[in-house]
Protein backbone atom coordinates (compact mmCIF):
# COMPACT_ATOMS: atom_id res chain seq x y z
CA UNK A 1 0.00 0.00 0.00
CA UNK A 2 2.95 2.64 1.07
CA UNK A 3 4.37 1.43 -2.43
CA UNK A 4 0.70 2.64 -4.40
CA UNK A 5 1.05 5.98 -2.66
CA UNK A 6 4.73 6.02 -3.28
CA UNK A 7 3.69 5.50 -7.20
CA UNK A 8 0.88 7.28 -7.24
CA UNK A 9 2.70 10.53 -5.94
CA UNK A 10 5.51 9.49 -8.13
CA UNK A 11 3.15 9.30 -11.40
CA UNK A 12 1.27 12.54 -10.70
CA UNK A 13 4.58 14.46 -10.22
CA UNK A 14 5.76 13.52 -13.27
CA UNK A 15 2.16 13.78 -15.04
CA UNK A 16 2.72 17.44 -14.78
CA UNK A 17 5.54 20.05 -14.51
CA UNK A 18 4.61 23.88 -14.47
CA UNK A 19 6.79 25.78 -17.33
CA UNK A 20 10.07 27.07 -16.36
CA UNK A 21 9.11 30.77 -15.35
CA UNK A 22 11.46 33.82 -15.20
CA UNK A 23 10.06 37.32 -13.73
CA UNK A 24 11.77 39.89 -15.93
CA UNK A 25 11.65 43.26 -13.75
CA UNK A 26 11.99 46.13 -15.72
CA UNK A 27 12.41 50.01 -14.69
CA UNK A 28 13.45 53.20 -16.24
CA UNK A 29 14.19 56.15 -13.86
CA UNK A 30 16.12 55.45 -10.39
CA UNK A 31 15.66 58.44 -8.52
CA UNK A 32 13.44 60.75 -6.60
CA UNK A 33 13.72 63.76 -8.50
CA UNK A 34 12.24 62.07 -12.17
CA UNK A 35 9.01 61.34 -13.14
CA UNK A 36 7.63 59.28 -10.36
CA UNK A 37 5.31 56.90 -12.92
CA UNK A 38 8.65 55.35 -14.52
CA UNK A 39 10.60 55.52 -11.62
CA UNK A 40 12.12 53.53 -8.36
CA UNK A 41 14.14 55.49 -5.51
CA UNK A 42 17.90 53.74 -4.61
CA UNK A 43 16.01 52.67 -1.41
CA UNK A 44 13.17 51.26 -3.70
CA UNK A 45 15.54 49.64 -5.86
CA UNK A 46 17.86 48.58 -3.14
CA UNK A 47 15.27 46.51 -1.42
CA UNK A 48 13.93 44.59 -4.69
CA UNK A 49 17.83 43.14 -4.77
CA UNK A 50 17.81 42.34 -0.44
CA UNK A 51 14.50 40.64 -1.30
CA UNK A 52 15.40 38.74 -4.17
CA UNK A 53 18.66 37.53 -2.16
CA UNK A 54 16.75 36.63 1.17
CA UNK A 55 14.09 34.88 -0.89
CA UNK A 56 17.15 32.75 -2.62
CA UNK A 57 15.92 34.18 -6.24
CA UNK A 58 18.79 33.14 -8.93
CA UNK A 59 19.00 35.98 -11.14
CA UNK A 60 20.36 35.53 -14.31
CA UNK A 61 21.36 37.50 -17.60
CA UNK A 62 18.89 37.43 -20.53
CA UNK A 63 21.16 35.40 -22.87
CA UNK A 64 21.73 32.81 -20.02
CA UNK A 65 17.86 32.29 -19.76
CA UNK A 66 17.46 32.49 -23.66
CA UNK A 67 19.74 29.68 -23.96
CA UNK A 68 18.68 27.41 -21.69
CA UNK A 69 15.29 27.76 -22.85
CA UNK A 70 16.47 27.20 -26.74
CA UNK A 71 18.20 24.14 -25.66
CA UNK A 72 15.00 22.85 -23.95
CA UNK A 73 16.98 23.14 -20.76
CA UNK A 74 14.93 24.57 -16.97
CA UNK A 75 16.11 27.19 -14.84
CA UNK A 76 15.64 27.05 -10.85
CA UNK A 77 12.44 27.29 -9.68
CA UNK A 78 12.74 31.23 -8.56
CA UNK A 79 14.53 33.05 -11.03
CA UNK A 80 14.42 36.23 -12.01
CA UNK A 81 16.02 38.86 -14.52
CA UNK A 82 16.35 42.41 -14.16
CA UNK A 83 16.18 45.06 -17.37
CA UNK A 84 16.37 48.79 -17.14
CA UNK A 85 15.06 50.63 -20.09
CA UNK A 86 16.65 54.00 -21.55
CA UNK A 87 19.70 54.11 -20.02
CA UNK A 88 19.48 57.70 -18.17
CA UNK A 89 22.12 58.97 -15.98
CA UNK A 90 20.60 58.72 -13.26
CA UNK A 91 20.69 54.94 -13.48
CA UNK A 92 24.88 55.21 -12.99
CA UNK A 93 24.63 57.66 -10.23
CA UNK A 94 21.92 56.65 -8.20
CA UNK A 95 22.52 53.05 -8.88
CA UNK A 96 25.82 52.45 -9.30
CA UNK A 97 26.47 51.23 -5.35
CA UNK A 98 23.47 48.84 -5.48
CA UNK A 99 24.78 47.39 -8.79
CA UNK A 100 28.06 46.74 -7.08
CA UNK A 101 26.69 45.57 -3.42
CA UNK A 102 24.74 42.97 -4.86
CA UNK A 103 26.90 42.27 -8.29
CA UNK A 104 23.29 40.99 -10.27
CA UNK A 105 23.85 40.58 -13.67
CA UNK A 106 21.20 42.73 -15.48
CA UNK A 107 20.47 44.60 -19.00
CA UNK A 108 20.70 47.91 -19.61
CA UNK A 109 18.26 48.88 -22.90
CA UNK A 110 19.77 52.00 -24.93
CA UNK A 111 19.26 54.54 -27.68
CA UNK A 112 22.58 54.89 -28.97
CA UNK A 113 21.05 58.23 -31.16
CA UNK A 114 19.58 59.73 -27.48
CA UNK A 115 23.38 59.02 -26.24
CA UNK A 116 24.72 61.14 -28.25
CA UNK A 117 22.06 64.15 -28.84
CA UNK A 118 21.36 64.26 -25.26
CA UNK A 119 24.47 62.90 -23.54
CA UNK A 120 23.84 65.20 -20.25
CA UNK A 121 20.66 63.26 -19.60
CA UNK A 122 21.86 59.62 -20.74
CA UNK A 123 24.69 57.20 -19.69
CA UNK A 124 27.55 57.29 -22.02
CA UNK A 125 29.76 54.66 -23.48
CA UNK A 126 32.20 55.12 -20.27
CA UNK A 127 29.44 54.61 -17.67
CA UNK A 128 28.35 52.06 -19.37
CA UNK A 129 31.76 49.72 -19.92
CA UNK A 130 31.90 50.71 -16.22
CA UNK A 131 28.52 49.13 -15.25
CA UNK A 132 29.70 46.09 -17.80
CA UNK A 133 32.04 45.31 -14.46
CA UNK A 134 28.88 45.17 -11.77
CA UNK A 135 26.85 42.94 -14.13
CA UNK A 136 25.60 45.24 -16.55
CA UNK A 137 25.06 43.48 -20.53
CA UNK A 138 23.75 46.50 -22.90
CA UNK A 139 20.96 45.92 -25.35
CA UNK A 140 18.91 47.51 -27.70
CA UNK A 141 16.10 49.98 -27.52
CA UNK A 142 16.29 51.39 -31.02
CA UNK A 143 18.11 54.07 -31.99
CA UNK A 144 15.34 56.66 -31.36
CA UNK A 145 12.58 55.79 -29.25
CA UNK A 146 9.75 56.67 -31.72
CA UNK A 147 6.44 54.92 -31.64
CA UNK A 148 7.86 52.13 -34.08
CA UNK A 149 4.61 51.29 -35.23
CA UNK A 150 3.84 54.26 -36.43
CA UNK A 151 3.61 54.76 -40.15
CA UNK A 152 4.45 58.16 -41.17
CA UNK A 153 1.46 59.80 -43.44
CA UNK A 154 1.93 58.53 -47.04
CA UNK A 155 4.59 56.59 -45.90
CA UNK A 156 4.58 53.42 -48.09
CA UNK A 157 4.84 49.56 -46.16
CA UNK A 158 8.02 49.58 -47.69
CA UNK A 159 9.41 52.91 -46.73
CA UNK A 160 8.01 52.16 -42.90
CA UNK A 161 10.12 48.99 -42.71
CA UNK A 162 13.61 50.63 -44.16
CA UNK A 163 13.20 53.48 -42.03
CA UNK A 164 12.66 51.18 -38.62
CA UNK A 165 15.11 48.30 -39.44
CA UNK A 166 17.56 51.25 -40.16
CA UNK A 167 16.51 52.34 -36.92
CA UNK A 168 17.24 48.98 -35.01
CA UNK A 169 20.25 48.26 -36.74
CA UNK A 170 22.03 51.47 -36.82
CA UNK A 171 21.67 51.12 -32.70
CA UNK A 172 23.29 47.51 -33.08
CA UNK A 173 26.05 48.17 -35.12
CA UNK A 174 27.07 51.31 -32.45
CA UNK A 175 26.56 49.37 -29.50
CA UNK A 176 28.39 46.59 -31.00
CA UNK A 177 31.34 48.39 -32.22
CA UNK A 178 31.56 50.26 -28.60
CA UNK A 179 31.00 47.28 -26.59
CA UNK A 180 32.08 44.25 -28.96
CA UNK A 181 29.82 42.53 -30.42
CA UNK A 182 26.54 42.03 -27.90
CA UNK A 183 23.59 39.40 -28.20
CA UNK A 184 20.86 40.40 -30.11
CA UNK A 185 18.06 41.46 -27.46
CA UNK A 186 15.60 44.10 -28.56
CA UNK A 187 13.12 46.30 -25.89
CA UNK A 188 10.44 48.13 -27.97
CA UNK A 189 10.05 51.57 -26.98
CA UNK A 190 6.67 51.88 -24.94
CA UNK A 191 6.37 48.28 -25.18
CA UNK A 192 4.50 48.91 -28.22
CA UNK A 193 5.38 45.90 -31.80
CA UNK A 194 2.98 44.94 -34.42
CA UNK A 195 3.05 41.60 -36.29
CA UNK A 196 5.71 43.15 -39.27
CA UNK A 197 7.76 45.01 -36.71
CA UNK A 198 7.77 41.46 -35.02
CA UNK A 199 8.65 39.48 -38.14
CA UNK A 200 11.52 42.09 -39.13
CA UNK A 201 12.96 41.55 -35.92
CA UNK A 202 13.00 37.42 -35.97
CA UNK A 203 14.47 37.79 -39.59
CA UNK A 204 17.33 39.76 -38.22
CA UNK A 205 18.35 37.35 -35.23
CA UNK A 206 16.52 39.33 -32.20
CA UNK A 207 14.65 38.45 -28.95
CA UNK A 208 12.36 41.30 -28.49
CA UNK A 209 10.52 42.48 -24.89
CA UNK A 210 7.49 43.94 -24.42
CA UNK A 211 5.98 45.94 -21.32
CA UNK A 212 3.06 43.72 -20.63
CA UNK A 213 3.28 41.64 -17.51
CA UNK A 214 3.78 38.03 -16.92
CA UNK A 215 6.59 35.24 -16.65
CA UNK A 216 9.39 34.82 -19.53
CA UNK A 217 8.75 30.24 -20.25
CA UNK A 218 9.48 28.38 -23.10
CA UNK A 219 6.34 28.92 -24.63
CA UNK A 220 6.79 32.87 -24.82
CA UNK A 221 7.00 34.60 -28.16
CA UNK A 222 10.29 35.30 -29.14
CA UNK A 223 9.56 38.76 -30.37
CA UNK A 224 6.61 39.58 -27.14
CA UNK A 225 8.55 38.25 -23.74
CA UNK A 226 6.82 39.92 -21.12
CA UNK A 227 8.20 41.49 -18.38
CA UNK A 228 6.59 43.03 -15.05
CA UNK A 229 6.87 46.83 -15.19
CA UNK A 230 8.16 47.68 -10.95
CA UNK A 231 8.39 51.47 -10.95
CA UNK A 232 6.22 53.62 -8.90
CA UNK A 233 3.21 51.53 -7.61
CA UNK A 234 4.27 48.67 -9.18
CA UNK A 235 7.64 49.10 -6.76
CA UNK A 236 5.35 47.78 -3.99
CA UNK A 237 6.86 44.52 -2.81
CA UNK A 238 3.86 42.68 -1.84
CA UNK A 239 2.53 42.91 -4.85
CA UNK A 240 5.59 42.46 -6.73
CA UNK A 241 6.54 39.29 -4.84
CA UNK A 242 3.47 37.52 -6.13
CA UNK A 243 4.52 38.26 -9.51
CA UNK A 244 8.11 37.70 -9.03
CA UNK A 245 6.88 33.76 -8.01
CA UNK A 246 4.64 33.63 -10.76
CA UNK A 247 3.73 30.87 -13.29
CA UNK A 248 3.76 31.10 -17.15
CA UNK A 249 1.11 29.63 -18.89
CA UNK A 250 1.91 27.09 -21.09
CA UNK A 251 1.30 28.80 -23.93
CA UNK A 252 0.31 27.24 -27.15
CA UNK A 253 -0.96 30.43 -28.81
CA UNK A 254 -2.53 33.94 -27.75
CA UNK A 255 -5.05 35.81 -30.54
CA UNK A 256 -5.28 38.59 -31.64
CA UNK A 257 -1.24 38.96 -32.62
CA UNK A 258 -1.66 42.83 -32.86
CA UNK A 259 -1.86 44.78 -30.07
CA UNK A 260 -3.42 47.73 -32.16
CA UNK A 261 -7.67 47.10 -32.11
CA UNK A 262 -9.68 48.37 -35.31
CA UNK A 263 -11.43 51.61 -34.77
CA UNK A 264 -14.40 49.75 -34.57
CA UNK A 265 -13.36 46.97 -32.16
CA UNK A 266 -13.04 49.00 -28.71
CA UNK A 267 -14.24 45.95 -26.87
CA UNK A 268 -12.00 43.15 -27.97
CA UNK A 269 -11.51 40.13 -27.43
CA UNK A 270 -8.87 38.06 -27.16
CA UNK A 271 -8.25 34.04 -26.99
CA UNK A 272 -5.41 32.11 -25.95
CA UNK A 273 -4.65 28.60 -26.33
CA UNK A 274 -2.88 26.05 -23.68
CA UNK A 275 -1.31 22.87 -23.88
CA UNK A 276 -2.79 21.57 -20.56
CA UNK A 277 -5.28 22.50 -17.87
CA UNK A 278 -3.93 20.01 -15.13
CA UNK A 279 -2.08 22.16 -12.92
CA UNK A 280 -5.06 24.87 -12.49
CA UNK A 281 -9.46 24.97 -12.14
CA UNK A 282 -10.32 27.23 -15.04
CA UNK A 283 -12.87 28.29 -13.23
CA UNK A 284 -10.76 30.00 -10.76
CA UNK A 285 -9.34 31.59 -13.28
CA UNK A 286 -10.37 36.06 -13.52
CA UNK A 287 -9.18 38.44 -15.89
CA UNK A 288 -8.53 42.33 -14.57
CA UNK A 289 -9.33 45.01 -17.61
CA UNK A 290 -9.73 48.42 -15.61
CA UNK A 291 -11.89 48.01 -12.85
CA UNK A 292 -13.64 45.22 -14.37
CA UNK A 293 -12.97 41.39 -12.94
CA UNK A 294 -14.45 39.38 -16.38
CA UNK A 295 -14.69 35.49 -16.09
CA UNK A 296 -13.35 33.93 -18.68
CA UNK A 297 -15.48 31.47 -21.54
CA UNK A 298 -13.35 28.00 -21.27
CA UNK A 299 -13.20 25.23 -24.19
CA UNK A 300 -11.22 22.68 -24.05
CA UNK A 301 -7.89 23.97 -23.44
CA UNK A 302 -8.59 27.14 -24.87
CA UNK A 303 -10.25 30.79 -23.13
CA UNK A 304 -11.83 33.93 -24.49
CA UNK A 305 -12.25 36.61 -22.40
CA UNK A 306 -14.66 39.31 -24.02
CA UNK A 307 -14.10 42.75 -22.69
CA UNK A 308 -17.14 44.80 -21.57
CA UNK A 309 -15.98 48.46 -21.39
CA UNK A 310 -14.55 50.43 -23.86
CA UNK A 311 -10.90 50.76 -24.32
CA UNK A 312 -9.43 53.89 -23.71
CA UNK A 313 -6.83 55.47 -25.99
CA UNK A 314 -3.27 54.11 -25.44
CA UNK A 315 -2.17 51.37 -23.72
CA UNK A 316 -3.82 48.87 -22.03
CA UNK A 317 -3.70 45.49 -20.51
CA UNK A 318 -5.76 42.49 -19.29
CA UNK A 319 -4.15 39.85 -16.99
CA UNK A 320 -5.62 36.88 -16.05
CA UNK A 321 -4.22 35.03 -12.79
CA UNK A 322 -5.33 31.16 -11.49
CA UNK A 323 -3.56 29.73 -8.83
CA UNK A 324 -1.63 26.52 -9.21
CA UNK A 325 -2.80 23.09 -8.05
CA UNK A 326 1.03 21.81 -7.52
CA UNK A 327 2.71 25.16 -6.06
CA UNK A 328 1.23 26.48 -3.24
CA UNK A 329 0.49 30.12 -3.05
CA UNK A 330 1.98 30.12 -6.94
CA UNK A 331 -0.19 31.65 -9.75
CA UNK A 332 0.02 31.39 -13.23
CA UNK A 333 -0.19 34.59 -14.71
CA UNK A 334 -0.92 36.12 -18.26
CA UNK A 335 -1.49 38.94 -19.84
CA UNK A 336 -2.66 40.51 -22.71
CA UNK A 337 -1.57 44.06 -24.62
CA UNK A 338 -4.17 46.24 -26.28
CA UNK A 339 -3.80 49.93 -27.74
CA UNK A 340 -6.22 51.86 -28.90
CA UNK A 341 -5.42 54.68 -31.56
CA UNK A 342 -7.43 57.98 -31.53
CA UNK A 343 -8.70 59.60 -34.88
CA UNK A 344 -5.83 60.02 -36.29
CA UNK A 345 -4.32 56.97 -35.67
CA UNK A 346 -1.87 57.67 -32.71
CA UNK A 347 -2.00 57.55 -28.97
CA UNK A 348 -0.15 59.32 -26.17
CA UNK A 349 3.61 58.09 -24.76
ZN1 LIG B 1 12.08 53.43 -23.32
Amino acid sequence: MRFMIFLFALLSSVAWAAPSSVAILQYHHIGDDTPRVTSVTAEELEAHFAWLKENNFTVLSLAEIQQRFENGKSVPEYTAAITIDDGWRNVYREGLEVFKKYNYPFTIFVNPKLMREASSQYMGWEQLRELQKYGAHIANHSNSHWHMTWRHQDETEQAWRERVLADVLDAQAEIDEQLGEQPRQFAYPYGEYDVALEEMLAEHGFIAFGQHSGPWTQHSPSTAIPRFPASAQYANLESLATKLKSLGLPLVSAEPKAMLVAPDEVTPSFRVEVTSIDDFNPNQMNCFAGGDVLQPQWEGNTFTVQLKKELPVGRSRVNCTVPSFSQQGRFYWYSHPFIRADQKGRWPD
